[in-house]
């Protein structure tokens, strides 16, 4: 599962404040609780289900024939998970009958008396007659309030215009079982055949192989869908609507992108690197990728980022960008590769427990990494690296648990960066100390070794073992099962006349563990490097280093992989030499950071106009964005660098963040380029001119919003262009502001919108206009998803919706001020 990054640019910092209020630990009599494994008493071996939906009352009418066996022990009675269901009928199946067999049903757990006593070796039947009712859910008051109704009916009776009719499925966690009987845990593992009835004009998705498609009389077609390999139940999935199918191939086998028809020109634009992942994946793996097709369904008011369907990929509709926003590159690329590497990890080799999720979500985290590296480069995919682990630090609660976690509050909570994140960054880390070879060695020996099957965290540790010959239960120790992360205070010293660097590693987190790291530590002598391998184990490590002639540079931490927070007292001279010669994404990195906060110093500022031409885009943002104009020696000497990249810049993002720079010029020289640019095919290119067109030509930037608000607009241009008609006091506009950004999909830019969205309806007189535009930041505040929601919804209210309820008494604005006091309620 792949989760949205809600917090962000302006909400980032109210956000992060509202959470540590928010998370002050409370005495949690959940959280003592011990999380063990799920007791298997009998095991699913194969589920067939014949379902049919009502679109008017959001039902589907449900057969379900589950075939199951005693893991070991004999048994006469079974249990399922069956969520908020009518029970009409169960009994066993025998050769051609059914027999009536005595159950009771609490609305969650369907308790069954089987006819007698089955032994581990023999497979029986039982046939349910049911009605899932996935609106009517009576919830427990978890977190996942609304993602756990497992079945959705979205725009069901069609009443909403310009939203499709769709039904789609999301299980991960336990969801599933709210639409189909069965044993609900990640550990159980089923064959599958789910027999779809659907109105004919609608496509079908589902797990497997489409075995066959039969018209009915009636206006209906019946699908169906088989898997003939066991997968666990969170994993099930049915999707149904009107879909285009854009087919691509890997060995002869399908990968197909159903997106909305409209989209259809550009589903390859958004998907169409996934044959080539797969077979990348599968070559590093050794694992030929494990499913018999492999398909990507975008869905409406999605509850989650996407979700790894085995063999079925469920995405948000944020995915579905237009060829202006695909101009940028498709951001959503990484949830691509994120899902697609769950194919392998999740669910061929499936947490055993939610409690192990890690061996699901910091795999499909990696992926990211590693995708981004082979295709896009070493530097991207040290930046996915790097960007992950500062997400893990961004939050302060984040150092206190384990990856492998026995103790939660909700299993949702499990779904954390901490999961994600510094797992990623865990399993990067391992690669690089044992090496590649024997990296990718041992995940080809656990997914061998578990394929079908449930894994925890200790059967990947037993695979590094028998791969690499080594002990490595310290490392698991330390990282699966241990929390938090070193925080090195590095010092250096130099001794001439002995010829003698010294280095001083402390490890300063101050919660008494200290940990044991293995480190390269370069020394540069001129241009020759001698790599040195130490260990890290004490509270103060010291090393000594001989030297002919004072290194320009001693490196600590060589390959940038330990997951660690550290202060570097390095000089300016050792940062330049950094960058020209050690040379990887993070040693330039560290250098622009250095420089930017040193930029009177003529020096620094030099390395920062090398670094505007840095190999990679992500770098040249970087330096752009960290430019302090308002020194008029940094300002004039990096003018015609940013001219050049606004004007040149191979990457549109380069070119839209040179732009913003050049606003600050205010420079009417830069008047018809900036024109020239507002009608950029990309939308950040294109918004960013736009509104600094509006700092030196106002009244052409204003005619320019006009011309653009009769078209689509999304990312900057919309900002830019609310923005000006807020600045023109221009109402006339703000029907196609509002209607605009409440269609927007759900995506980071839409969150990114939202306070200037909110500004905008500040001016406005006319209430119906006003309620329209918070009733789209309701409409958006639903959409976010629900383990997030809290949260964001107390900053959205705290500090915007608060604002607009609080000018109950200025004139004009009582009775809007009361809808948002309403609607804040
Ligand atoms: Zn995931």
């Amino acid at each position: 599962m792949k989760r949205f990054m809600l917090l962000c640019s302006s909400l980032f910092l109210l956000l992060s404040l509202a959470a540590q209020d928010g998370t002050k630990l409370s005495n949690d009599s959940s959280l003592a609780l011990y999380r063990a494994s799920f007791p298997h008493i009998n095991d699913l071996v194969n589920t067939k289900l014949d379902v049919k939906f009502d679109y008017s009352k959001s039902y589907l009418y449900g057969k379900a024939w589950i075939t199951l066996k005693p893991h070991f022990y004999p048994t006469d009675s079974l249990s399922l998970d069956a969520k908020g269901m009518d029970i009409h009928e169960v009994s066993l199946l025998k050769s051609n009958s059914r027999s009536p067999l005595t159950y009771n049903y609490d609305g969650s757990t369907l308790n069954i008396h089987l006819d007698r006593t089955y032994h581990h070796k023999e497979n029986y039947t039982v046939y349910i007659d049911y009605t899932s009712k996935p609106n009517e859910l009576k919830h427990q008051g978890s977190a996942a309030i609304t993602d756990s109704k497992g079945l959705y009916f979205i725009n069901p009776l069609g009443e909403e215009k310009d939203k499709p009719t769709q039904v789609w499925t999301q299980g991960e966690t336990e969801s599933n079982s709210a639409w189909f009987p069965t044993i609900d845990k990640p550990d159980q593992k089923s064959t599958e055949e789910i027999i779809m009835t659907v109105p004919a004009k609608y496509v079908t998705l589902s797990n497997g192989r489409l075995i066959s498609q039969h018209k009915n009389t009636n206006g209906t077609r019946t699908d169906t869908w088989k898997m003939d390999l066991p997968n666990a139940p969170y994993l099930f999935f049915m999707g149904v609507g009107d879909y285009a199918i854009i087919k691509d191939s890997y060995k002869g086998r399908e990968v197909s992108y159903y997106v909305e028809k409209a989209y259809a020109p550009v589903a390859r634009k958004i998907f169409g690197l996934t044959p080539e992942m797969i077979a990348f994946y599968s070559r590093v793996l050794g694992v030929e990728f494990p499913w018999v097709k492999y398909a990507q369904m975008t869905a409406r008011d999605y509850v989650s980022g996407a979700m790894e369907n085995t063999s079925a990929t469920l995405h948000t509709d944020a995915l579905q960008q237009d060829a202006r926003e695909l101009t940028d590159g498709n951001k959503y690329e990484e949830y691509v590769a994120h899902e697609l590497f769950h194919q392998w990890f999740g669910d061929l080799v499936t947490t055993e427990s939610w409690s192990n999720l890690t061996v699901n979500e910091s795999f499909a985290n990696f992926s990211e990494t590693l995708w981004n590296e082979y295709k896009h480069g070493k530097d991207a995919g040290d930046e996915t690296n790097y960007l992950d682990l500062r997400k893990y630090l961004a939050d302060p609660s984040n150092p206190s648990k384990d990856l492998v976690r026995f103790h939660y509050r909700d299993r949702e909570d499990m779904f954390d960066m901490v999961t994600y994140s510094k797992g990623g960054r865990i399993l990067n880390m391992l690669r690089n100390y044992v090496g590649d070879s024997a990296f990718f060695r041992s995940l080809n020996l656990y997914l061998v070794t578990n394929k079908y099957k449930s894994a925890e965290a200790q059967n990947l540790r037993l695979a590094f073992e028998e791969v690499t010959g080594q002990d490595l239960n310290w490392y698991w120790n330390q990282w699966y099962y241990g929390s938090g992360h070193p925080k090195l205070d590095i010092h250096y010293a130099y001794d001439d006349v002995k010829k003698l660097a010294m280095v001083t590693i402390g490890q300063t987190q101050g919660t008494g563990k200290i940990f044991r790291v293995p480190l390269a530590i370069d020394v540069y002598e001129g241009k020759a490097k001698h790599r040195n391998q130490v260990w890290l184990t004490k509270p103060e490590d010291t090393f000594y280093f001989a030297y002919r002639q004072r290194p320009d540079l001693i490196n600590v931490d060589g390959d940038k992989i330990v997951l660690c927070e550290k202060k570097d007292d390095k000089t300016l001279a050792n940062f330049i030499f950094q960058y020209r010669y050690a040379g990887l994404y993070m040693d330039r990195r560290e250098a622009i950071e250095y420089c930017s906060d040193h930029q009177d110093d003529p020096v620094a500022l030099e390395l920062l106009k090398t670094a505007m031409k840095d190999r990679y885009y992500g770098l040249r943002n970087l330096t752009i964005n960290s430019l302090d104009l308002d020194k008029p020696a940094v300002k004039s000497a990096v003018e015609p660098i940013l001219a050049d990249l606004a004007h040149h810049d191979p990457n549109r993002t380069v070119q839209a963040a040179a732009i913003e720079q050049l606003d600050s010029y205010k420079k009417t020289e830069y008047r018809d380029f900036f024109i020239q640019k507002a009608s950029d095919s990309s939308y950040s290119v294109a918004g960013n001119a736009l509104e600094a067109l509006k700092a030196i030509d106002p009244d052409e930037a204003y005619r320019l919003a006009k011309q653009f608000a009769n078209q689509p607009a999304r990312g900057n241009l919309l900002s830019a262009i609310t923005d000006i008609f807020i600045n023109a006091g221009d109402t006339s506009y703000q029907s196609v502001i509002i209607e605009g950004y409440s269609k927007m999909a759900l995506s980071q830019d839409k969150i990114d919108d939202l306070p200037h969205f909110v500004v905008s309806l500040l001016n406005i007189q006319n209430d119906k206009q006003f309620k329209k535009g918070i009733d789209a930041i309701i409409k958006l505040l639903k959409e976010i998803p629900p383990s997030q929601q809290k949260e964001f919804n107390a900053a959205v209210n705290e500090n915007l919706l608060k604002p607009l309820a609080g000018r109950k008494d200025a004139d004009g604005f009582k009775a809007q001020a009361d809808y948002v006091r309403a609607k804040m309620e």
